[in-house]
């Protein structure tokens, strides 16, 4: 489990989006649609970083975070808004932010910043991902299999990056087009057909060989 996140944001189609996105990148994930709940959950469910939205319909999520600091709460925070103004950004993180991530943003984004948050906040976290001999730095983006490095493509990075954060699990093709390209690809399943072989042929030239095909399902990475 790479920590244990809290989504507030009243929109639901973006809150249930991040919510999954999450998810399936290996996060628990609670959510909160309202200031009020936000602060219940975050009192009580202990998250390791809170994804808060500004704009909420009771309060704002400033005003969130200053209640939850002078309760004592010290969770990181990053703030989730359309507004882009200086003053809104300096008086966030005056009040105990972490950084914003302004609307639209991508859920690789979303999950970078989310990842360097909690790197900072939970050290001794492994930033190695590994599966038999082939292993994946996510800090210097350097592959390899035994003592041999692995060149990749920036979205063949992304896909083993996916793979292995899933490692001994299966995942659909529609579930790996969702992770690896942006959500709003308008593509088919097809792309990630081609992008599994050019990875094979780099990643599994020799034995044994770690991508598997499932058959009717996806794909899965295990030693
Ligand atoms: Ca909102």
């Amino acid at each position: 489990m790479r920590g244990r996140l809290l989504v507030v944001e009243d929109e639901p189609s973006i809150r249930e989006l991040l919510c999954a996105s999450l998810r399936f990148a290996g996060f628990a994930v609670s959510s909160a649609a309202t200031g009020s709940e936000a602060l219940e959950a975050a009192r009580s469910g202990a998250p390791d970083l809170v994804l808060l939205d500004v704009m909420l319909p009771d309060r704002d999520g400033f005003e969130v975070v200053r209640r939850l600091r002078s309760s004592g709460v010290r969770v990181p925070v990053l703030y989730l808004t359309a507004r882009d103004g200086a003053d809104d950004r300096v008086t966030g993180l005056t009040i105990g932010g972490d950084g914003y991530i302004t609307k639209p943003f991508s859920l690789e984004e979303v999950i970078a910043r989310v990842t360097a948050v909690l790197r900072r906040t939970r050290p001794g976290e492994s930033e190695q991902l590994t599966c038999g001999d082939l292993s994946l730095d996510v800090e210097s983006h350097v592959v390899r299999r035994g003592a041999r490095v692995i060149e990749l493509s920036p979205t063949e990075f992304r896909l083993l990056h996916c793979l292995l954060r899933n490692s001994g699990r299966v995942l659909s093709k529609a579930q790996i087009l969702d992770q690896v390209w942006s959500h709003d690809f308008d593509g088919d399943v097809g792309v990630v057909e081609s992008y599994i072989s050019y990875l094979r042929r780099k990643v599994d030239a020799s034995e044994p060989r770690l991508i598997h095909t499932v058959r009717g399902i996806g794909y899965m990475i295990r030693p």
